[in-house]
């Protein structure tokens, strides 16, 4: 059989297409899931393009049959919805389904309308597709090449909103190419079919250059610079044309010399030179002009570079490094973002990585953690190579990188890395962002970011020793304060256990010396016989005063001794504030009144009732009022408010009791100190003289022995002031925080079995200040001298 010259051109076609798809098939294609598409579009054209040279060896005619043009027609048309398909997945959309399923929808309609419809010219013939415009109007053409156009419409679409939409230049150059490949593939194909033979042939050979085109995009995942190419092909268009004009002109000029006349060859000549010399800086010109307009990068990045190693080797803050790296990468990049990523590593298999909070552009508050094994530790580390954001989301080597780390470094909005590696080991990451003019990093910038990483090493390594040491001293001066608090926390606690022996001494000394005074006294007289009635009961009077007081003082200090044991023993029963307070304060109304002080309670009534153990709490809040009385002067005030709140964390009520004076006052570094055993604030060398006279020392328990009662009933007390001030008098307020029902571990022991008679009060609307009625005051005095560990007035 001998193949007509005429059918060289299809042969080829199909023998292009073949090779096509032996690279689709062979070559891994870089983005996930758009090889079946590639192989699928080629496939359905190789198709299109074989069937065309059935006629040619069967009966040597180039004239096709009408239904072997009408397959080559579906052929045709399905390669287009194979490479609209190819191409949403392409740029990445998700639409791809969808717009399948449209595509078959349409070529099923097309099949049954060509088979059912009679044709007014064979379907490829010359002139073929007009006839979808005159007055015949051909369905089956009409239909084609609507449904071709609308299918290179709607991925054209696709293409501008990828390209208007992409974050990365890389992407929007992506884009960028496609916008040229689907005019170039829907005209090939459209001209394919056109029938006229020198058209039809262009068209053929033009859908073949563009698959070529297509499967290029699909395997080298990222494409070649598009603008760059434009920019050269005009800047060189540019320069052309310029040179030309200058040629042109001289040969013009020359013409009107008669180069036989006289001097016209060295008029000539002169005309030469002059346009040699025009043409050197009008071409310089045009080129820059060119690269103004383009915006090509340039500039004198060899000598910004030499400035930056200078000036960086000085840098020891790493703040100021940001600083001076950020302005070379705007200077020399030309890029609008720019940022510092700090790497530290956390173990032996991973690197912490986070970005400095300072950079060119706002840095977001993100940390990433960097595995050894992971492909971007590779590229960076072992292959020390610079990395782009685009070939980390399209590159199929990082495909497998770990989402959280993927979206860490999408989150910096970044176009390019260069690892920091100093002494063996990866110490940082210098990123730029997006350049002025949005075109993709090439090959020159990427090396110009690795040479700034470069020289960014060593001051990254010594500024971060300079931080990491400040940080160390700061901490160190941070503990040397608390140390400093420490001391001064255990030398007061030291001077309170020294206070405490001379406490001790005077408060035990002074009763016993009364002791055993009167004791000497009794017996010289009684060995004198001069023992009178009348002496003898003073004397015994002043006996028991002082037995009370040591009683006093040792029942202070067992029931201390019981808080430290954490064993006080609490009865709990049901109770009032009110009844609490007016038992406390019962025994001090004369003091008060001695004392000249307005003591005034309020709100007491209707509080709920608590579960308390009576008579600690008793003692407890005596001991605060007998406080407030001792420090505050004569005519002083003393107010006692209460009211009920919700606890923010058990949602239970609790009252919150506020016992506040116009006394003295505490200093705020005494507000913790005076809840401590034998801690006073006034000369230990005191004794307590009188209960309630003003600043009466007392032995420093009392306090204490509160705060471990109202604990013990799962409440707080703490003091407010705002200082001690024996002359201005801020004063001081205690608060008590009491729930109204402890807490089950705060309970213990048996109900609280005491004689109801003596712990009933009568309901009264005096302020509690008022005197008592005196029966009443009788038998709450009794019940509550009997228990109170307070000395009375
Ligand atoms: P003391 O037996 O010395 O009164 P406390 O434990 O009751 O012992 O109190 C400890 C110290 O707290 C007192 O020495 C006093 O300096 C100070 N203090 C207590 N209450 C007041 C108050 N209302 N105003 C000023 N200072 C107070």
């Amino acid at each position: 059989m001998n193949i007509p010259i005429t059918s060289i051109l299809p042969v080829g076609l199909c023998l292009g297409y073949i090779i096509l798809l032996v690279i689709a098939l062979r070559n891994g294609v870089h983005l996930v899931g758009i090889q079946r598409w590639l192989v699928a579009t080629l496939l359905a054209a190789l198709l299109a393009q074989a069937i065309q040279l059935l006629p040619i060896f069967a009966n040597q005619t180039t004239i096709l049959s009408q239904p072997i043009a009408l397959i080559g027609l579906y052929l045709s048309s399905l390669m287009l919805v194979l490479f609209a398909a190819l191409s949403v997945r392409y740029l990445q959309r998700s639409v791809a389904t969808g717009l399948l399923v449209l595509g078959l929808l349409w070529l099923l309609v097309l099949v049954g309308i060509s088979l059912t419809s009679t044709h007014t010219t064979e379907v490829g013939s010359p002139g073929w597709l007009g006839h979808a415009f005159t007055a015949e109007r051909d369905t089956t053409a009409l239909l084609t090449i609507g449904g071709w156009i609308v299918l290179g419409l709607i991925v054209l679409m696709v293409t501008f909103y990828s390209f208007y939409r992409a974050h990365l230049p890389e992407i929007a150059n992506r884009a960028l190419y496609w916008v040229i490949i689907v005019p170039l593939l829907l005209t090939g194909t459209i001209l394919g079919i056109s029938g006229t033979n020198v058209l039809k042939e262009l068209g053929l050979v033009t859908q073949l250059v563009t698959l070529i085109g297509v499967v290029y995009g699909a395997i080298v995942h990222r494409v070649f610079d598009i603008r760059g190419v434009l920019r050269l092909a005009i800047a060189s268009t540019l320069v052309t044309a310029i040179t030309a004009v200058v040629i042109i002109f001289s040969m013009l000029v020359g013409r009107t010399i008669d180069p036989a006349a006289e001097n016209g060859v060295l008029v000539l000549g002169g005309v030469a030179i002059l346009a040699a010399i025009l043409y050197a800086p009008l071409r310089t010109f045009t080129v820059s002009l060119v690269n103004r307009f383009f915006g090509s990068s340039g500039g004198d990045s060899a000598g910004i570079l030499l400035r930056y190693s200078r000036d960086v080797s000085g840098v020891v803050e790493l703040d100021e490094l940001v600083d001076v790296s950020m302005n070379v990468l705007r200077n020399t990049l030309k890029v609008r973002r720019g940022g510092l990523i700090l790497a530290t590593r956390d173990d032996n298999e991973t690197i912490r990585v986070e970005p400095m909070a300072k950079g060119l552009g706002e840095m977001p508050e993100v940390r990433g953690w960097l595995p050894k094994d992971s492909p971007i530790y590779h590229t960076l580390f072992d292959q020390l190579s610079t990395l782009l954001q685009f070939d980390l989301e399209y590159g199929r080597p990082y495909a497998d990188v770990a989402p959280e780390l993927a979206s860490f470094f999408k989150q910096l909005r970044m176009s390019a890395y260069a690892p920091i590696v100093v002494q063996g080991q990866l110490i940082g990451i210098l990123a730029a962002g997006a350049k002025n003019n949005d075109n993709p990093f090439n090959a020159q910038d990427l090396e110009l970011l690795a040479t700034v990483a470069n020289q960014t090493g060593v001051a990254l390594r010594n500024a971060r020793l300079v931080n990491d040491l400040r940080k160390a001293s700061e901490e160190m001066l941070a503990l040397n304060k608390d140390l400093v608090g420490t001391k001064e926390r255990i030398e007061q606690l030291d001077s309170v256990k020294t206070d405490f022996i001379t406490i001790a001494s005077h408060e035990l000394r002074t009763p016993l010396a009364q002791i055993r005074g009167y004791t000497d006294i009794i017996d010289a007289l009684n060995e004198q016989g001069m023992l009178d009635p009348d002496q003898m009961t003073g004397m015994t009077t002043n006996l028991r005063k002082a037995t009370d007081r040591l009683e006093r003082l040792i029942g202070d200090m067992l029931d201390v001794s019981q808080l430290g044991l954490d064993a006080m023993d609490l009865r709990f029963a049901q109770t009032t504030t009110e009844s609490v307070l007016r038992l406390a304060i019962e025994p001090l109304t004369e003091s008060v009144k001695q004392r000249k002080l307005t003591l005034v309670a309020r709100g007491l009534r209707g509080l709920p009732p608590i579960e308390a153990d009576m008579q600690r709490l008793v003692q407890a809040f005596r001991n605060i009022v007998t406080n407030a009385i001792k420090y505050t002067p004569d005519g002083g005030r003393i107010d006692i408010t209460a009211h009920v709140q919700q606890n923010a964390v058990t949602k239970q009520d609790e009252i919150v009791v506020a016992i506040q004076d116009t006394g003295i006052g505490i200093d705020p570094k005494n507000h913790e100190l005076i809840f401590e055993k034998f801690y006073r604030v006034s000369d230990p060398g005191l004794h307590s003289t009188g209960a309630t006279k003003f600043m009466g020392a007392g032995p420093g328990l009392g306090l204490t022995i509160a705060r471990g009662v109202i604990e013990g009933h799962g409440g707080r007390i703490w003091v407010e002031s705002p200082g001690y001030d024996s002359e201005a008098l801020p004063g001081a307020t205690f608060y008590i925080v009491l729930p109204v029902s402890p807490p089950e571990h705060a309970k213990r022991v048996v109900a609280f079995e005491a004689p109801s008679t003596t712990l009933v009060l009568p309901a009264t609307s005096r302020e509690i200040a008022e005197p008592a009625e005196p029966d009443s005051t009788e038998s709450i005095f009794t019940e509550a001298e009997s228990t109170s560990g307070s000395p009375p007035a």
